[in-house]
């Protein structure tokens, strides 16, 4: 029986909906084996996730996903096996989470002085929340009061780029990520970097800076990858002798496409990021 190992999924810590022990929960009717908690910006969900993967059997690996900038472009770094409470993980937390919610508050205003939305402000209730606020988070206030169809409508028509509530945000760097994740005692992991928008040449120069900076694996498995997004993912793994990782980026039920542990496999020639972990 294949292993299903799970190493990038989010709980209500950040913009996933489920709290982490109902993630876990999931996860293990999923049959799934080894799951991390990968949470924007913040690790506060891993003691519990780890509380309820040991009640199940599930080998836990506490991470994070940490937001970033390269070149003017946000790029996102998972960091696995970390020290959760590790200063500089905690340290840049801090920062991001400043970040966030200046953005999130901003993009509020914003959409306020649409008429669509009558002055309300979408972002008040959810800067009073604990937590990392997110963009999705707004996506779904708009869905619920029937402003858009579906989160992705909801990006095309308020909060994507040109649109009216579209609050561009330069992030700190990809290589002071890497150093807390790596300072923390884990491995700093390039996620999902098939859906940024670069040409073959300049995404081979971001997977050597990220590898030149520390930077340990690159998720090349994931759902929604084409055979031709994995063969360049794979590709730049074996280029820059980056550990392969695989996860399923889960926020809710209900998303057909992202179920928790469903993906497709590694293949034999990637050394699996997995073998560096000890999950716990
Ligand atoms: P933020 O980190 O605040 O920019 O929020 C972005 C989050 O919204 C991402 O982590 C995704 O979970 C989600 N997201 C971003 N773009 C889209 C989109 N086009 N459709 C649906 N969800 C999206
Ligand atoms: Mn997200
Ligand atoms: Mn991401
Ligand atoms: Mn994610």
């Amino acid at each position: 029986m294949s292993e299903l190992i799970d190493l990038h999924t989010h709980s209500y810590h950040s913009d996933g909906v489920l709290a982490p022990a109902a993630l876990v929960e999931l996860a293990a009717k999923r049959k799934v084996s080894v799951l991390a908690l990968t949470d924007h910006d913040t690790s506060v969900g891993c003691a519990e996730a780890a509380a309820a993967c040991a009640q199940h059997g599930i080998g836990f690996v506490p991470g994070i996903e940490f937001t970033a900038g390269w070149r003017g472009q946000e790029i996102h770094i998972v960091g696995l096996g970390i020290n959760t409470e590790h200063a500089a993980v905690q340290a840049r937390c801090t920062e991001l989470l400043t970040l966030r919610r200046a953005r999130i508050a901003a993009i509020g205003e914003l959409l306020s002085r649409e008429r669509a939305l009558g002055g309300q402000n979408i972002a008040t209730d959810l800067l009073q929340q604990p937590g990392v606020p997110t963009r999705l988070h707004l996506a779904r206030e708009l869905l619920k009061r029937g402003l858009a169809r579906d989160q992705q409508d909801a990006f095309d028509r308020w909060l994507g780029r040109k649109r009216p509530g579209h609050v561009p945000q330069q992030w700190p760097g990809i290589e002071g990520a890497i150093e807390a994740i790596v300072a923390a005692g884990g491995i700093a992991v390039l996620a999902h970097a098939h859906r940024y928008k670069f040409s073959n040449g300049v995404l081979g120069e971001l997977c050597a800076a990220f590898k030149a900076a520390g930077g340990g694996g690159i998720e090349v498995s994931l759902p929604g990858t084409s055979p031709n997004d994995t063969a360049r993912l794979l590709r730049q793994a074996r280029l820059q002798g980056l550990a392969g990782s695989v996860g399923s980026d889960f926020h809710q039920p209900g998303f057909a496409w992202r179920p928790v542990g469903r993906f497709a496999k590694l293949p034999e020639d990637i050394a699996p990021v997995l073998a560096q972990l000890r999950p716990q």
